[in-house]
C-alpha cells in the first residue's frame, strides 16, 4: 500500500479487491458463508445438494433429465474434482474414442490448450487454426469436414477468453451435425451468461466449471453429456480419475462422488445456483454482465482505449484493450496502482497485439463497473498517460 491509498480502496464486504478478471472471481458474501461447515461425503444432505445440483445444471442447457424425454435427448451432469481444464481433459479423453479422430477449432489459448491435451493424451486430432481476433471460419470447417475421411468429433471454444470473441457456436453445431460428427463444446467462461440450449445447438457434451459465469468457488467442473453418447463412450478413457463414465456411473448407483469430493466447493456452489435462479437464469445473468461490459467500453473508449475486437464479436465476459503506446504506460504500474486502490485487472494473453483484459463477471454490477473507470482515470493521470491509443496496426 502507498500512502493514502488504503482509505481510498473500493473493498468488497470481505475486504478484498473486486476481480475484474475471468475466473476466479468475486463471489457473494452468501456463497463464502455456505462454505463454513464440514460434511462427510455420504451424509444425507450432502448428497441431496449434489443431486439437485446435477439437476439443475443440466436444466440450463435445456436439457431432459429423466424418463420423459426421448432416450436421444437426455443429458447428464456429471461433476469433477479439479479446475476446468481437468474436466476439458476428462471430456476429450473420454468421448473420443481410440479410433475416432478430433478437429479442434482454434482461435485462442484454449483452443490450443485442448491440442496440447490430445497431444499428451497420444490421441489423432487434427487443428483448424485462425487468429485470435476472428471468429471461428464456418466456411473453412464445412470444406474441411467435406474433404476428410475420418473426423469423427469437433471441438469448439464457445468465448474463447484468450481475447474475449464470441465464436459462431449454432452455425459450427449445423456444419458439424451435417457431416455426422459430434461436437464437443468448451463453454467455461460463457456457461450461464450466454444461451446454450441443446434442442437448438446440437452438440454431445459441453465442458464448464464452478467458478466462471455461475459465480462459485474453483474447485469443480462438469460436463453435461448425451446419455446415448455417453454410454457409448464406456471404456474409452485415457485416465482413472479423468474417465467420466465411471465417474457417472458411481454417481448414478450411490449418489457419491467416486474419490473425495470438494464438499465446501459443492456447498459454496448450490448457494450460487440459487442466486444465478433468483437473478433469472441466464437471460438475467446476461443481462448483468452484458450491461457491466456496455458501462466498461463505453468508459474506456471515452478514455481513449481501443479495443481489440469489434462489438458485434465481443461477448459480455471479459473484453481485451490494446495497450497504449505512449512510453509512460507500463503495465505493471498500472496494475499495482489499481490493485492498490480495489480493482484487480488481468494482464493480456494475445500473441497479435500487445494487450491487457478487464473482466464483466462475478458478483459486481454497474457501480463497481462505473468505480473501477474513475480509478482507472485516475491512475493514468498520475502515470501521465495522456495519449491512450494504441500502435498502428
Ligand atoms: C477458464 C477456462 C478454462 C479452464 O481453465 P482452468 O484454469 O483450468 O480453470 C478452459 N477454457 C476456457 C475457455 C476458459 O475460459
Amino acid at each position: 500500500m502507498t500512502d493514502g491509498s488504503k482509505d481510498k480502496a473500493a473493498a468488497t464486504p470481505t475486504g478484498d479487491p473486486w476481480l475484474l478478471t475471468p475466473g476466479p472471481l468475486t463471489t457473494s458474501p452468501a456463497v463464502k458463508q455456505a462454505m463454513l461447515h464440514d460434511f462427510g461425503s455420504r451424509d444425507g444432505h450432502f448428497i441431496d445438494i449434489n443431486r439437485r445440483m446435477r439437476e439443475r445444471l443440466v436444466a440450463i442447457v435445456g436439457g431432459a433429465a429423466g424418463a420423459a424425454a426421448g432416450d436421444d435427448e437426455e443429458f447428464v451432469c456429471v461433476p469433477l474434482q479439479g479446475s476446468g481444464t481437468f474436466v476439458v481433459e476428462a471430456m476429450l479423453g473420454t468421448l473420443v474414442p481410440a479410433d475416432g479422430k478430433l478437429l479442434i477449432l482454434v482461435n485462442g489459448a484454449y483452443g490450443q490448450r485442448m491440442a496440447k491435451i490430445c497431444r499428451t493424451m497420444g490421441y489423432a486430432f487434427e487443428v483448424q487454426e485462425q487468429p485470435e481476433d476472428q471468429p471461428t471460419d464456418v466456411n473453412a470447417l464445412e470444406r474441411r469436414l467435406s474433404e476428410s475421411q475420418d473426423i469423427t468429433h469437433v471441438a469448439a471454444v464457445h468465448c474463447e477468453t484468450t481475447s474475449g470473441i464470441l465464436n459462431p457456436l449454432e452455425r459450427v453445431a449445423e456444419v458439424v451435425q451435417s457431416h455426422g460428427c459430434s461436437l464437443l463444446i468448451d463453454s467455461m467462461s460463457a456457461f450461464g451468461a450466454l444461451p446454450l440450449d441443446s434442442r437448438k445447438v446440437r452438440f454431445d457434451a459441453v465442458a464448464a466449471s464452478s467458478n466462471k459465469c455461475l459465480q462459485g468457488v474453483p474447485g469443480m467442473g462438469f460436463c453435461i453429456a448425451r446419455k446415448t453418447a455417453l454410454s457409448a463412450a464406456a471404456g474409452n478413457a485415457h485416465s482413472l480419475s479423468l474417465d467420466l463414465v465411471e465417474q457417472w456411473q458411481a454417481m448414478e448407483g450411490n449418489g457419491q462422488w467416486r474419490f473425495t469430493p470438494p464438499v465446501q466447493v459443492i456447498a459454496a456452489f448450490d448457494k450460487a445456483l440459487d442466486e444465478f435462479e433468483a437473478e433469472g437464469g441466464v437471460a438475467g445473468r446476461g443481462a448483468r454482465y452484458r450491461e457491466n461490459c456496455r458501462i466498461l467500453v463505453e468508459g474506456m473508449r471515452a478514455l481513449g482505449f481501443e479495443t481489440l475486437l469489434p462489438d458485434h464479436l465481443q461477448a459480455p465476459i471479459i473484453v481485451t484493450f490494446k495497450t497504449p503506446v505512449d512510453p509512460r504506460f507500463q503495465f505493471e504500474v498500472f496494475y499495482d496502482r489499481l490493485r492498490e486502490r480495489g480493482y484487480v485487472i488481468y494482464p493480456g494473453k494475445l500473441t497479435v497485439a500487445d494487450s491487457f483484459r478487464i473482466g464483466c463477471i462475478g458478483d459486481l454490477g454497474p457501480e463497481q463497473m462505473r468505480a473501477a473507470l474513475a480509478v482507472i482515470e485516475a491512475v493514468l493521470g498520475e502515470m501521465g498517460v495522456s495519449d491512450r491509443s494504441a500502435a498502428a496496426a
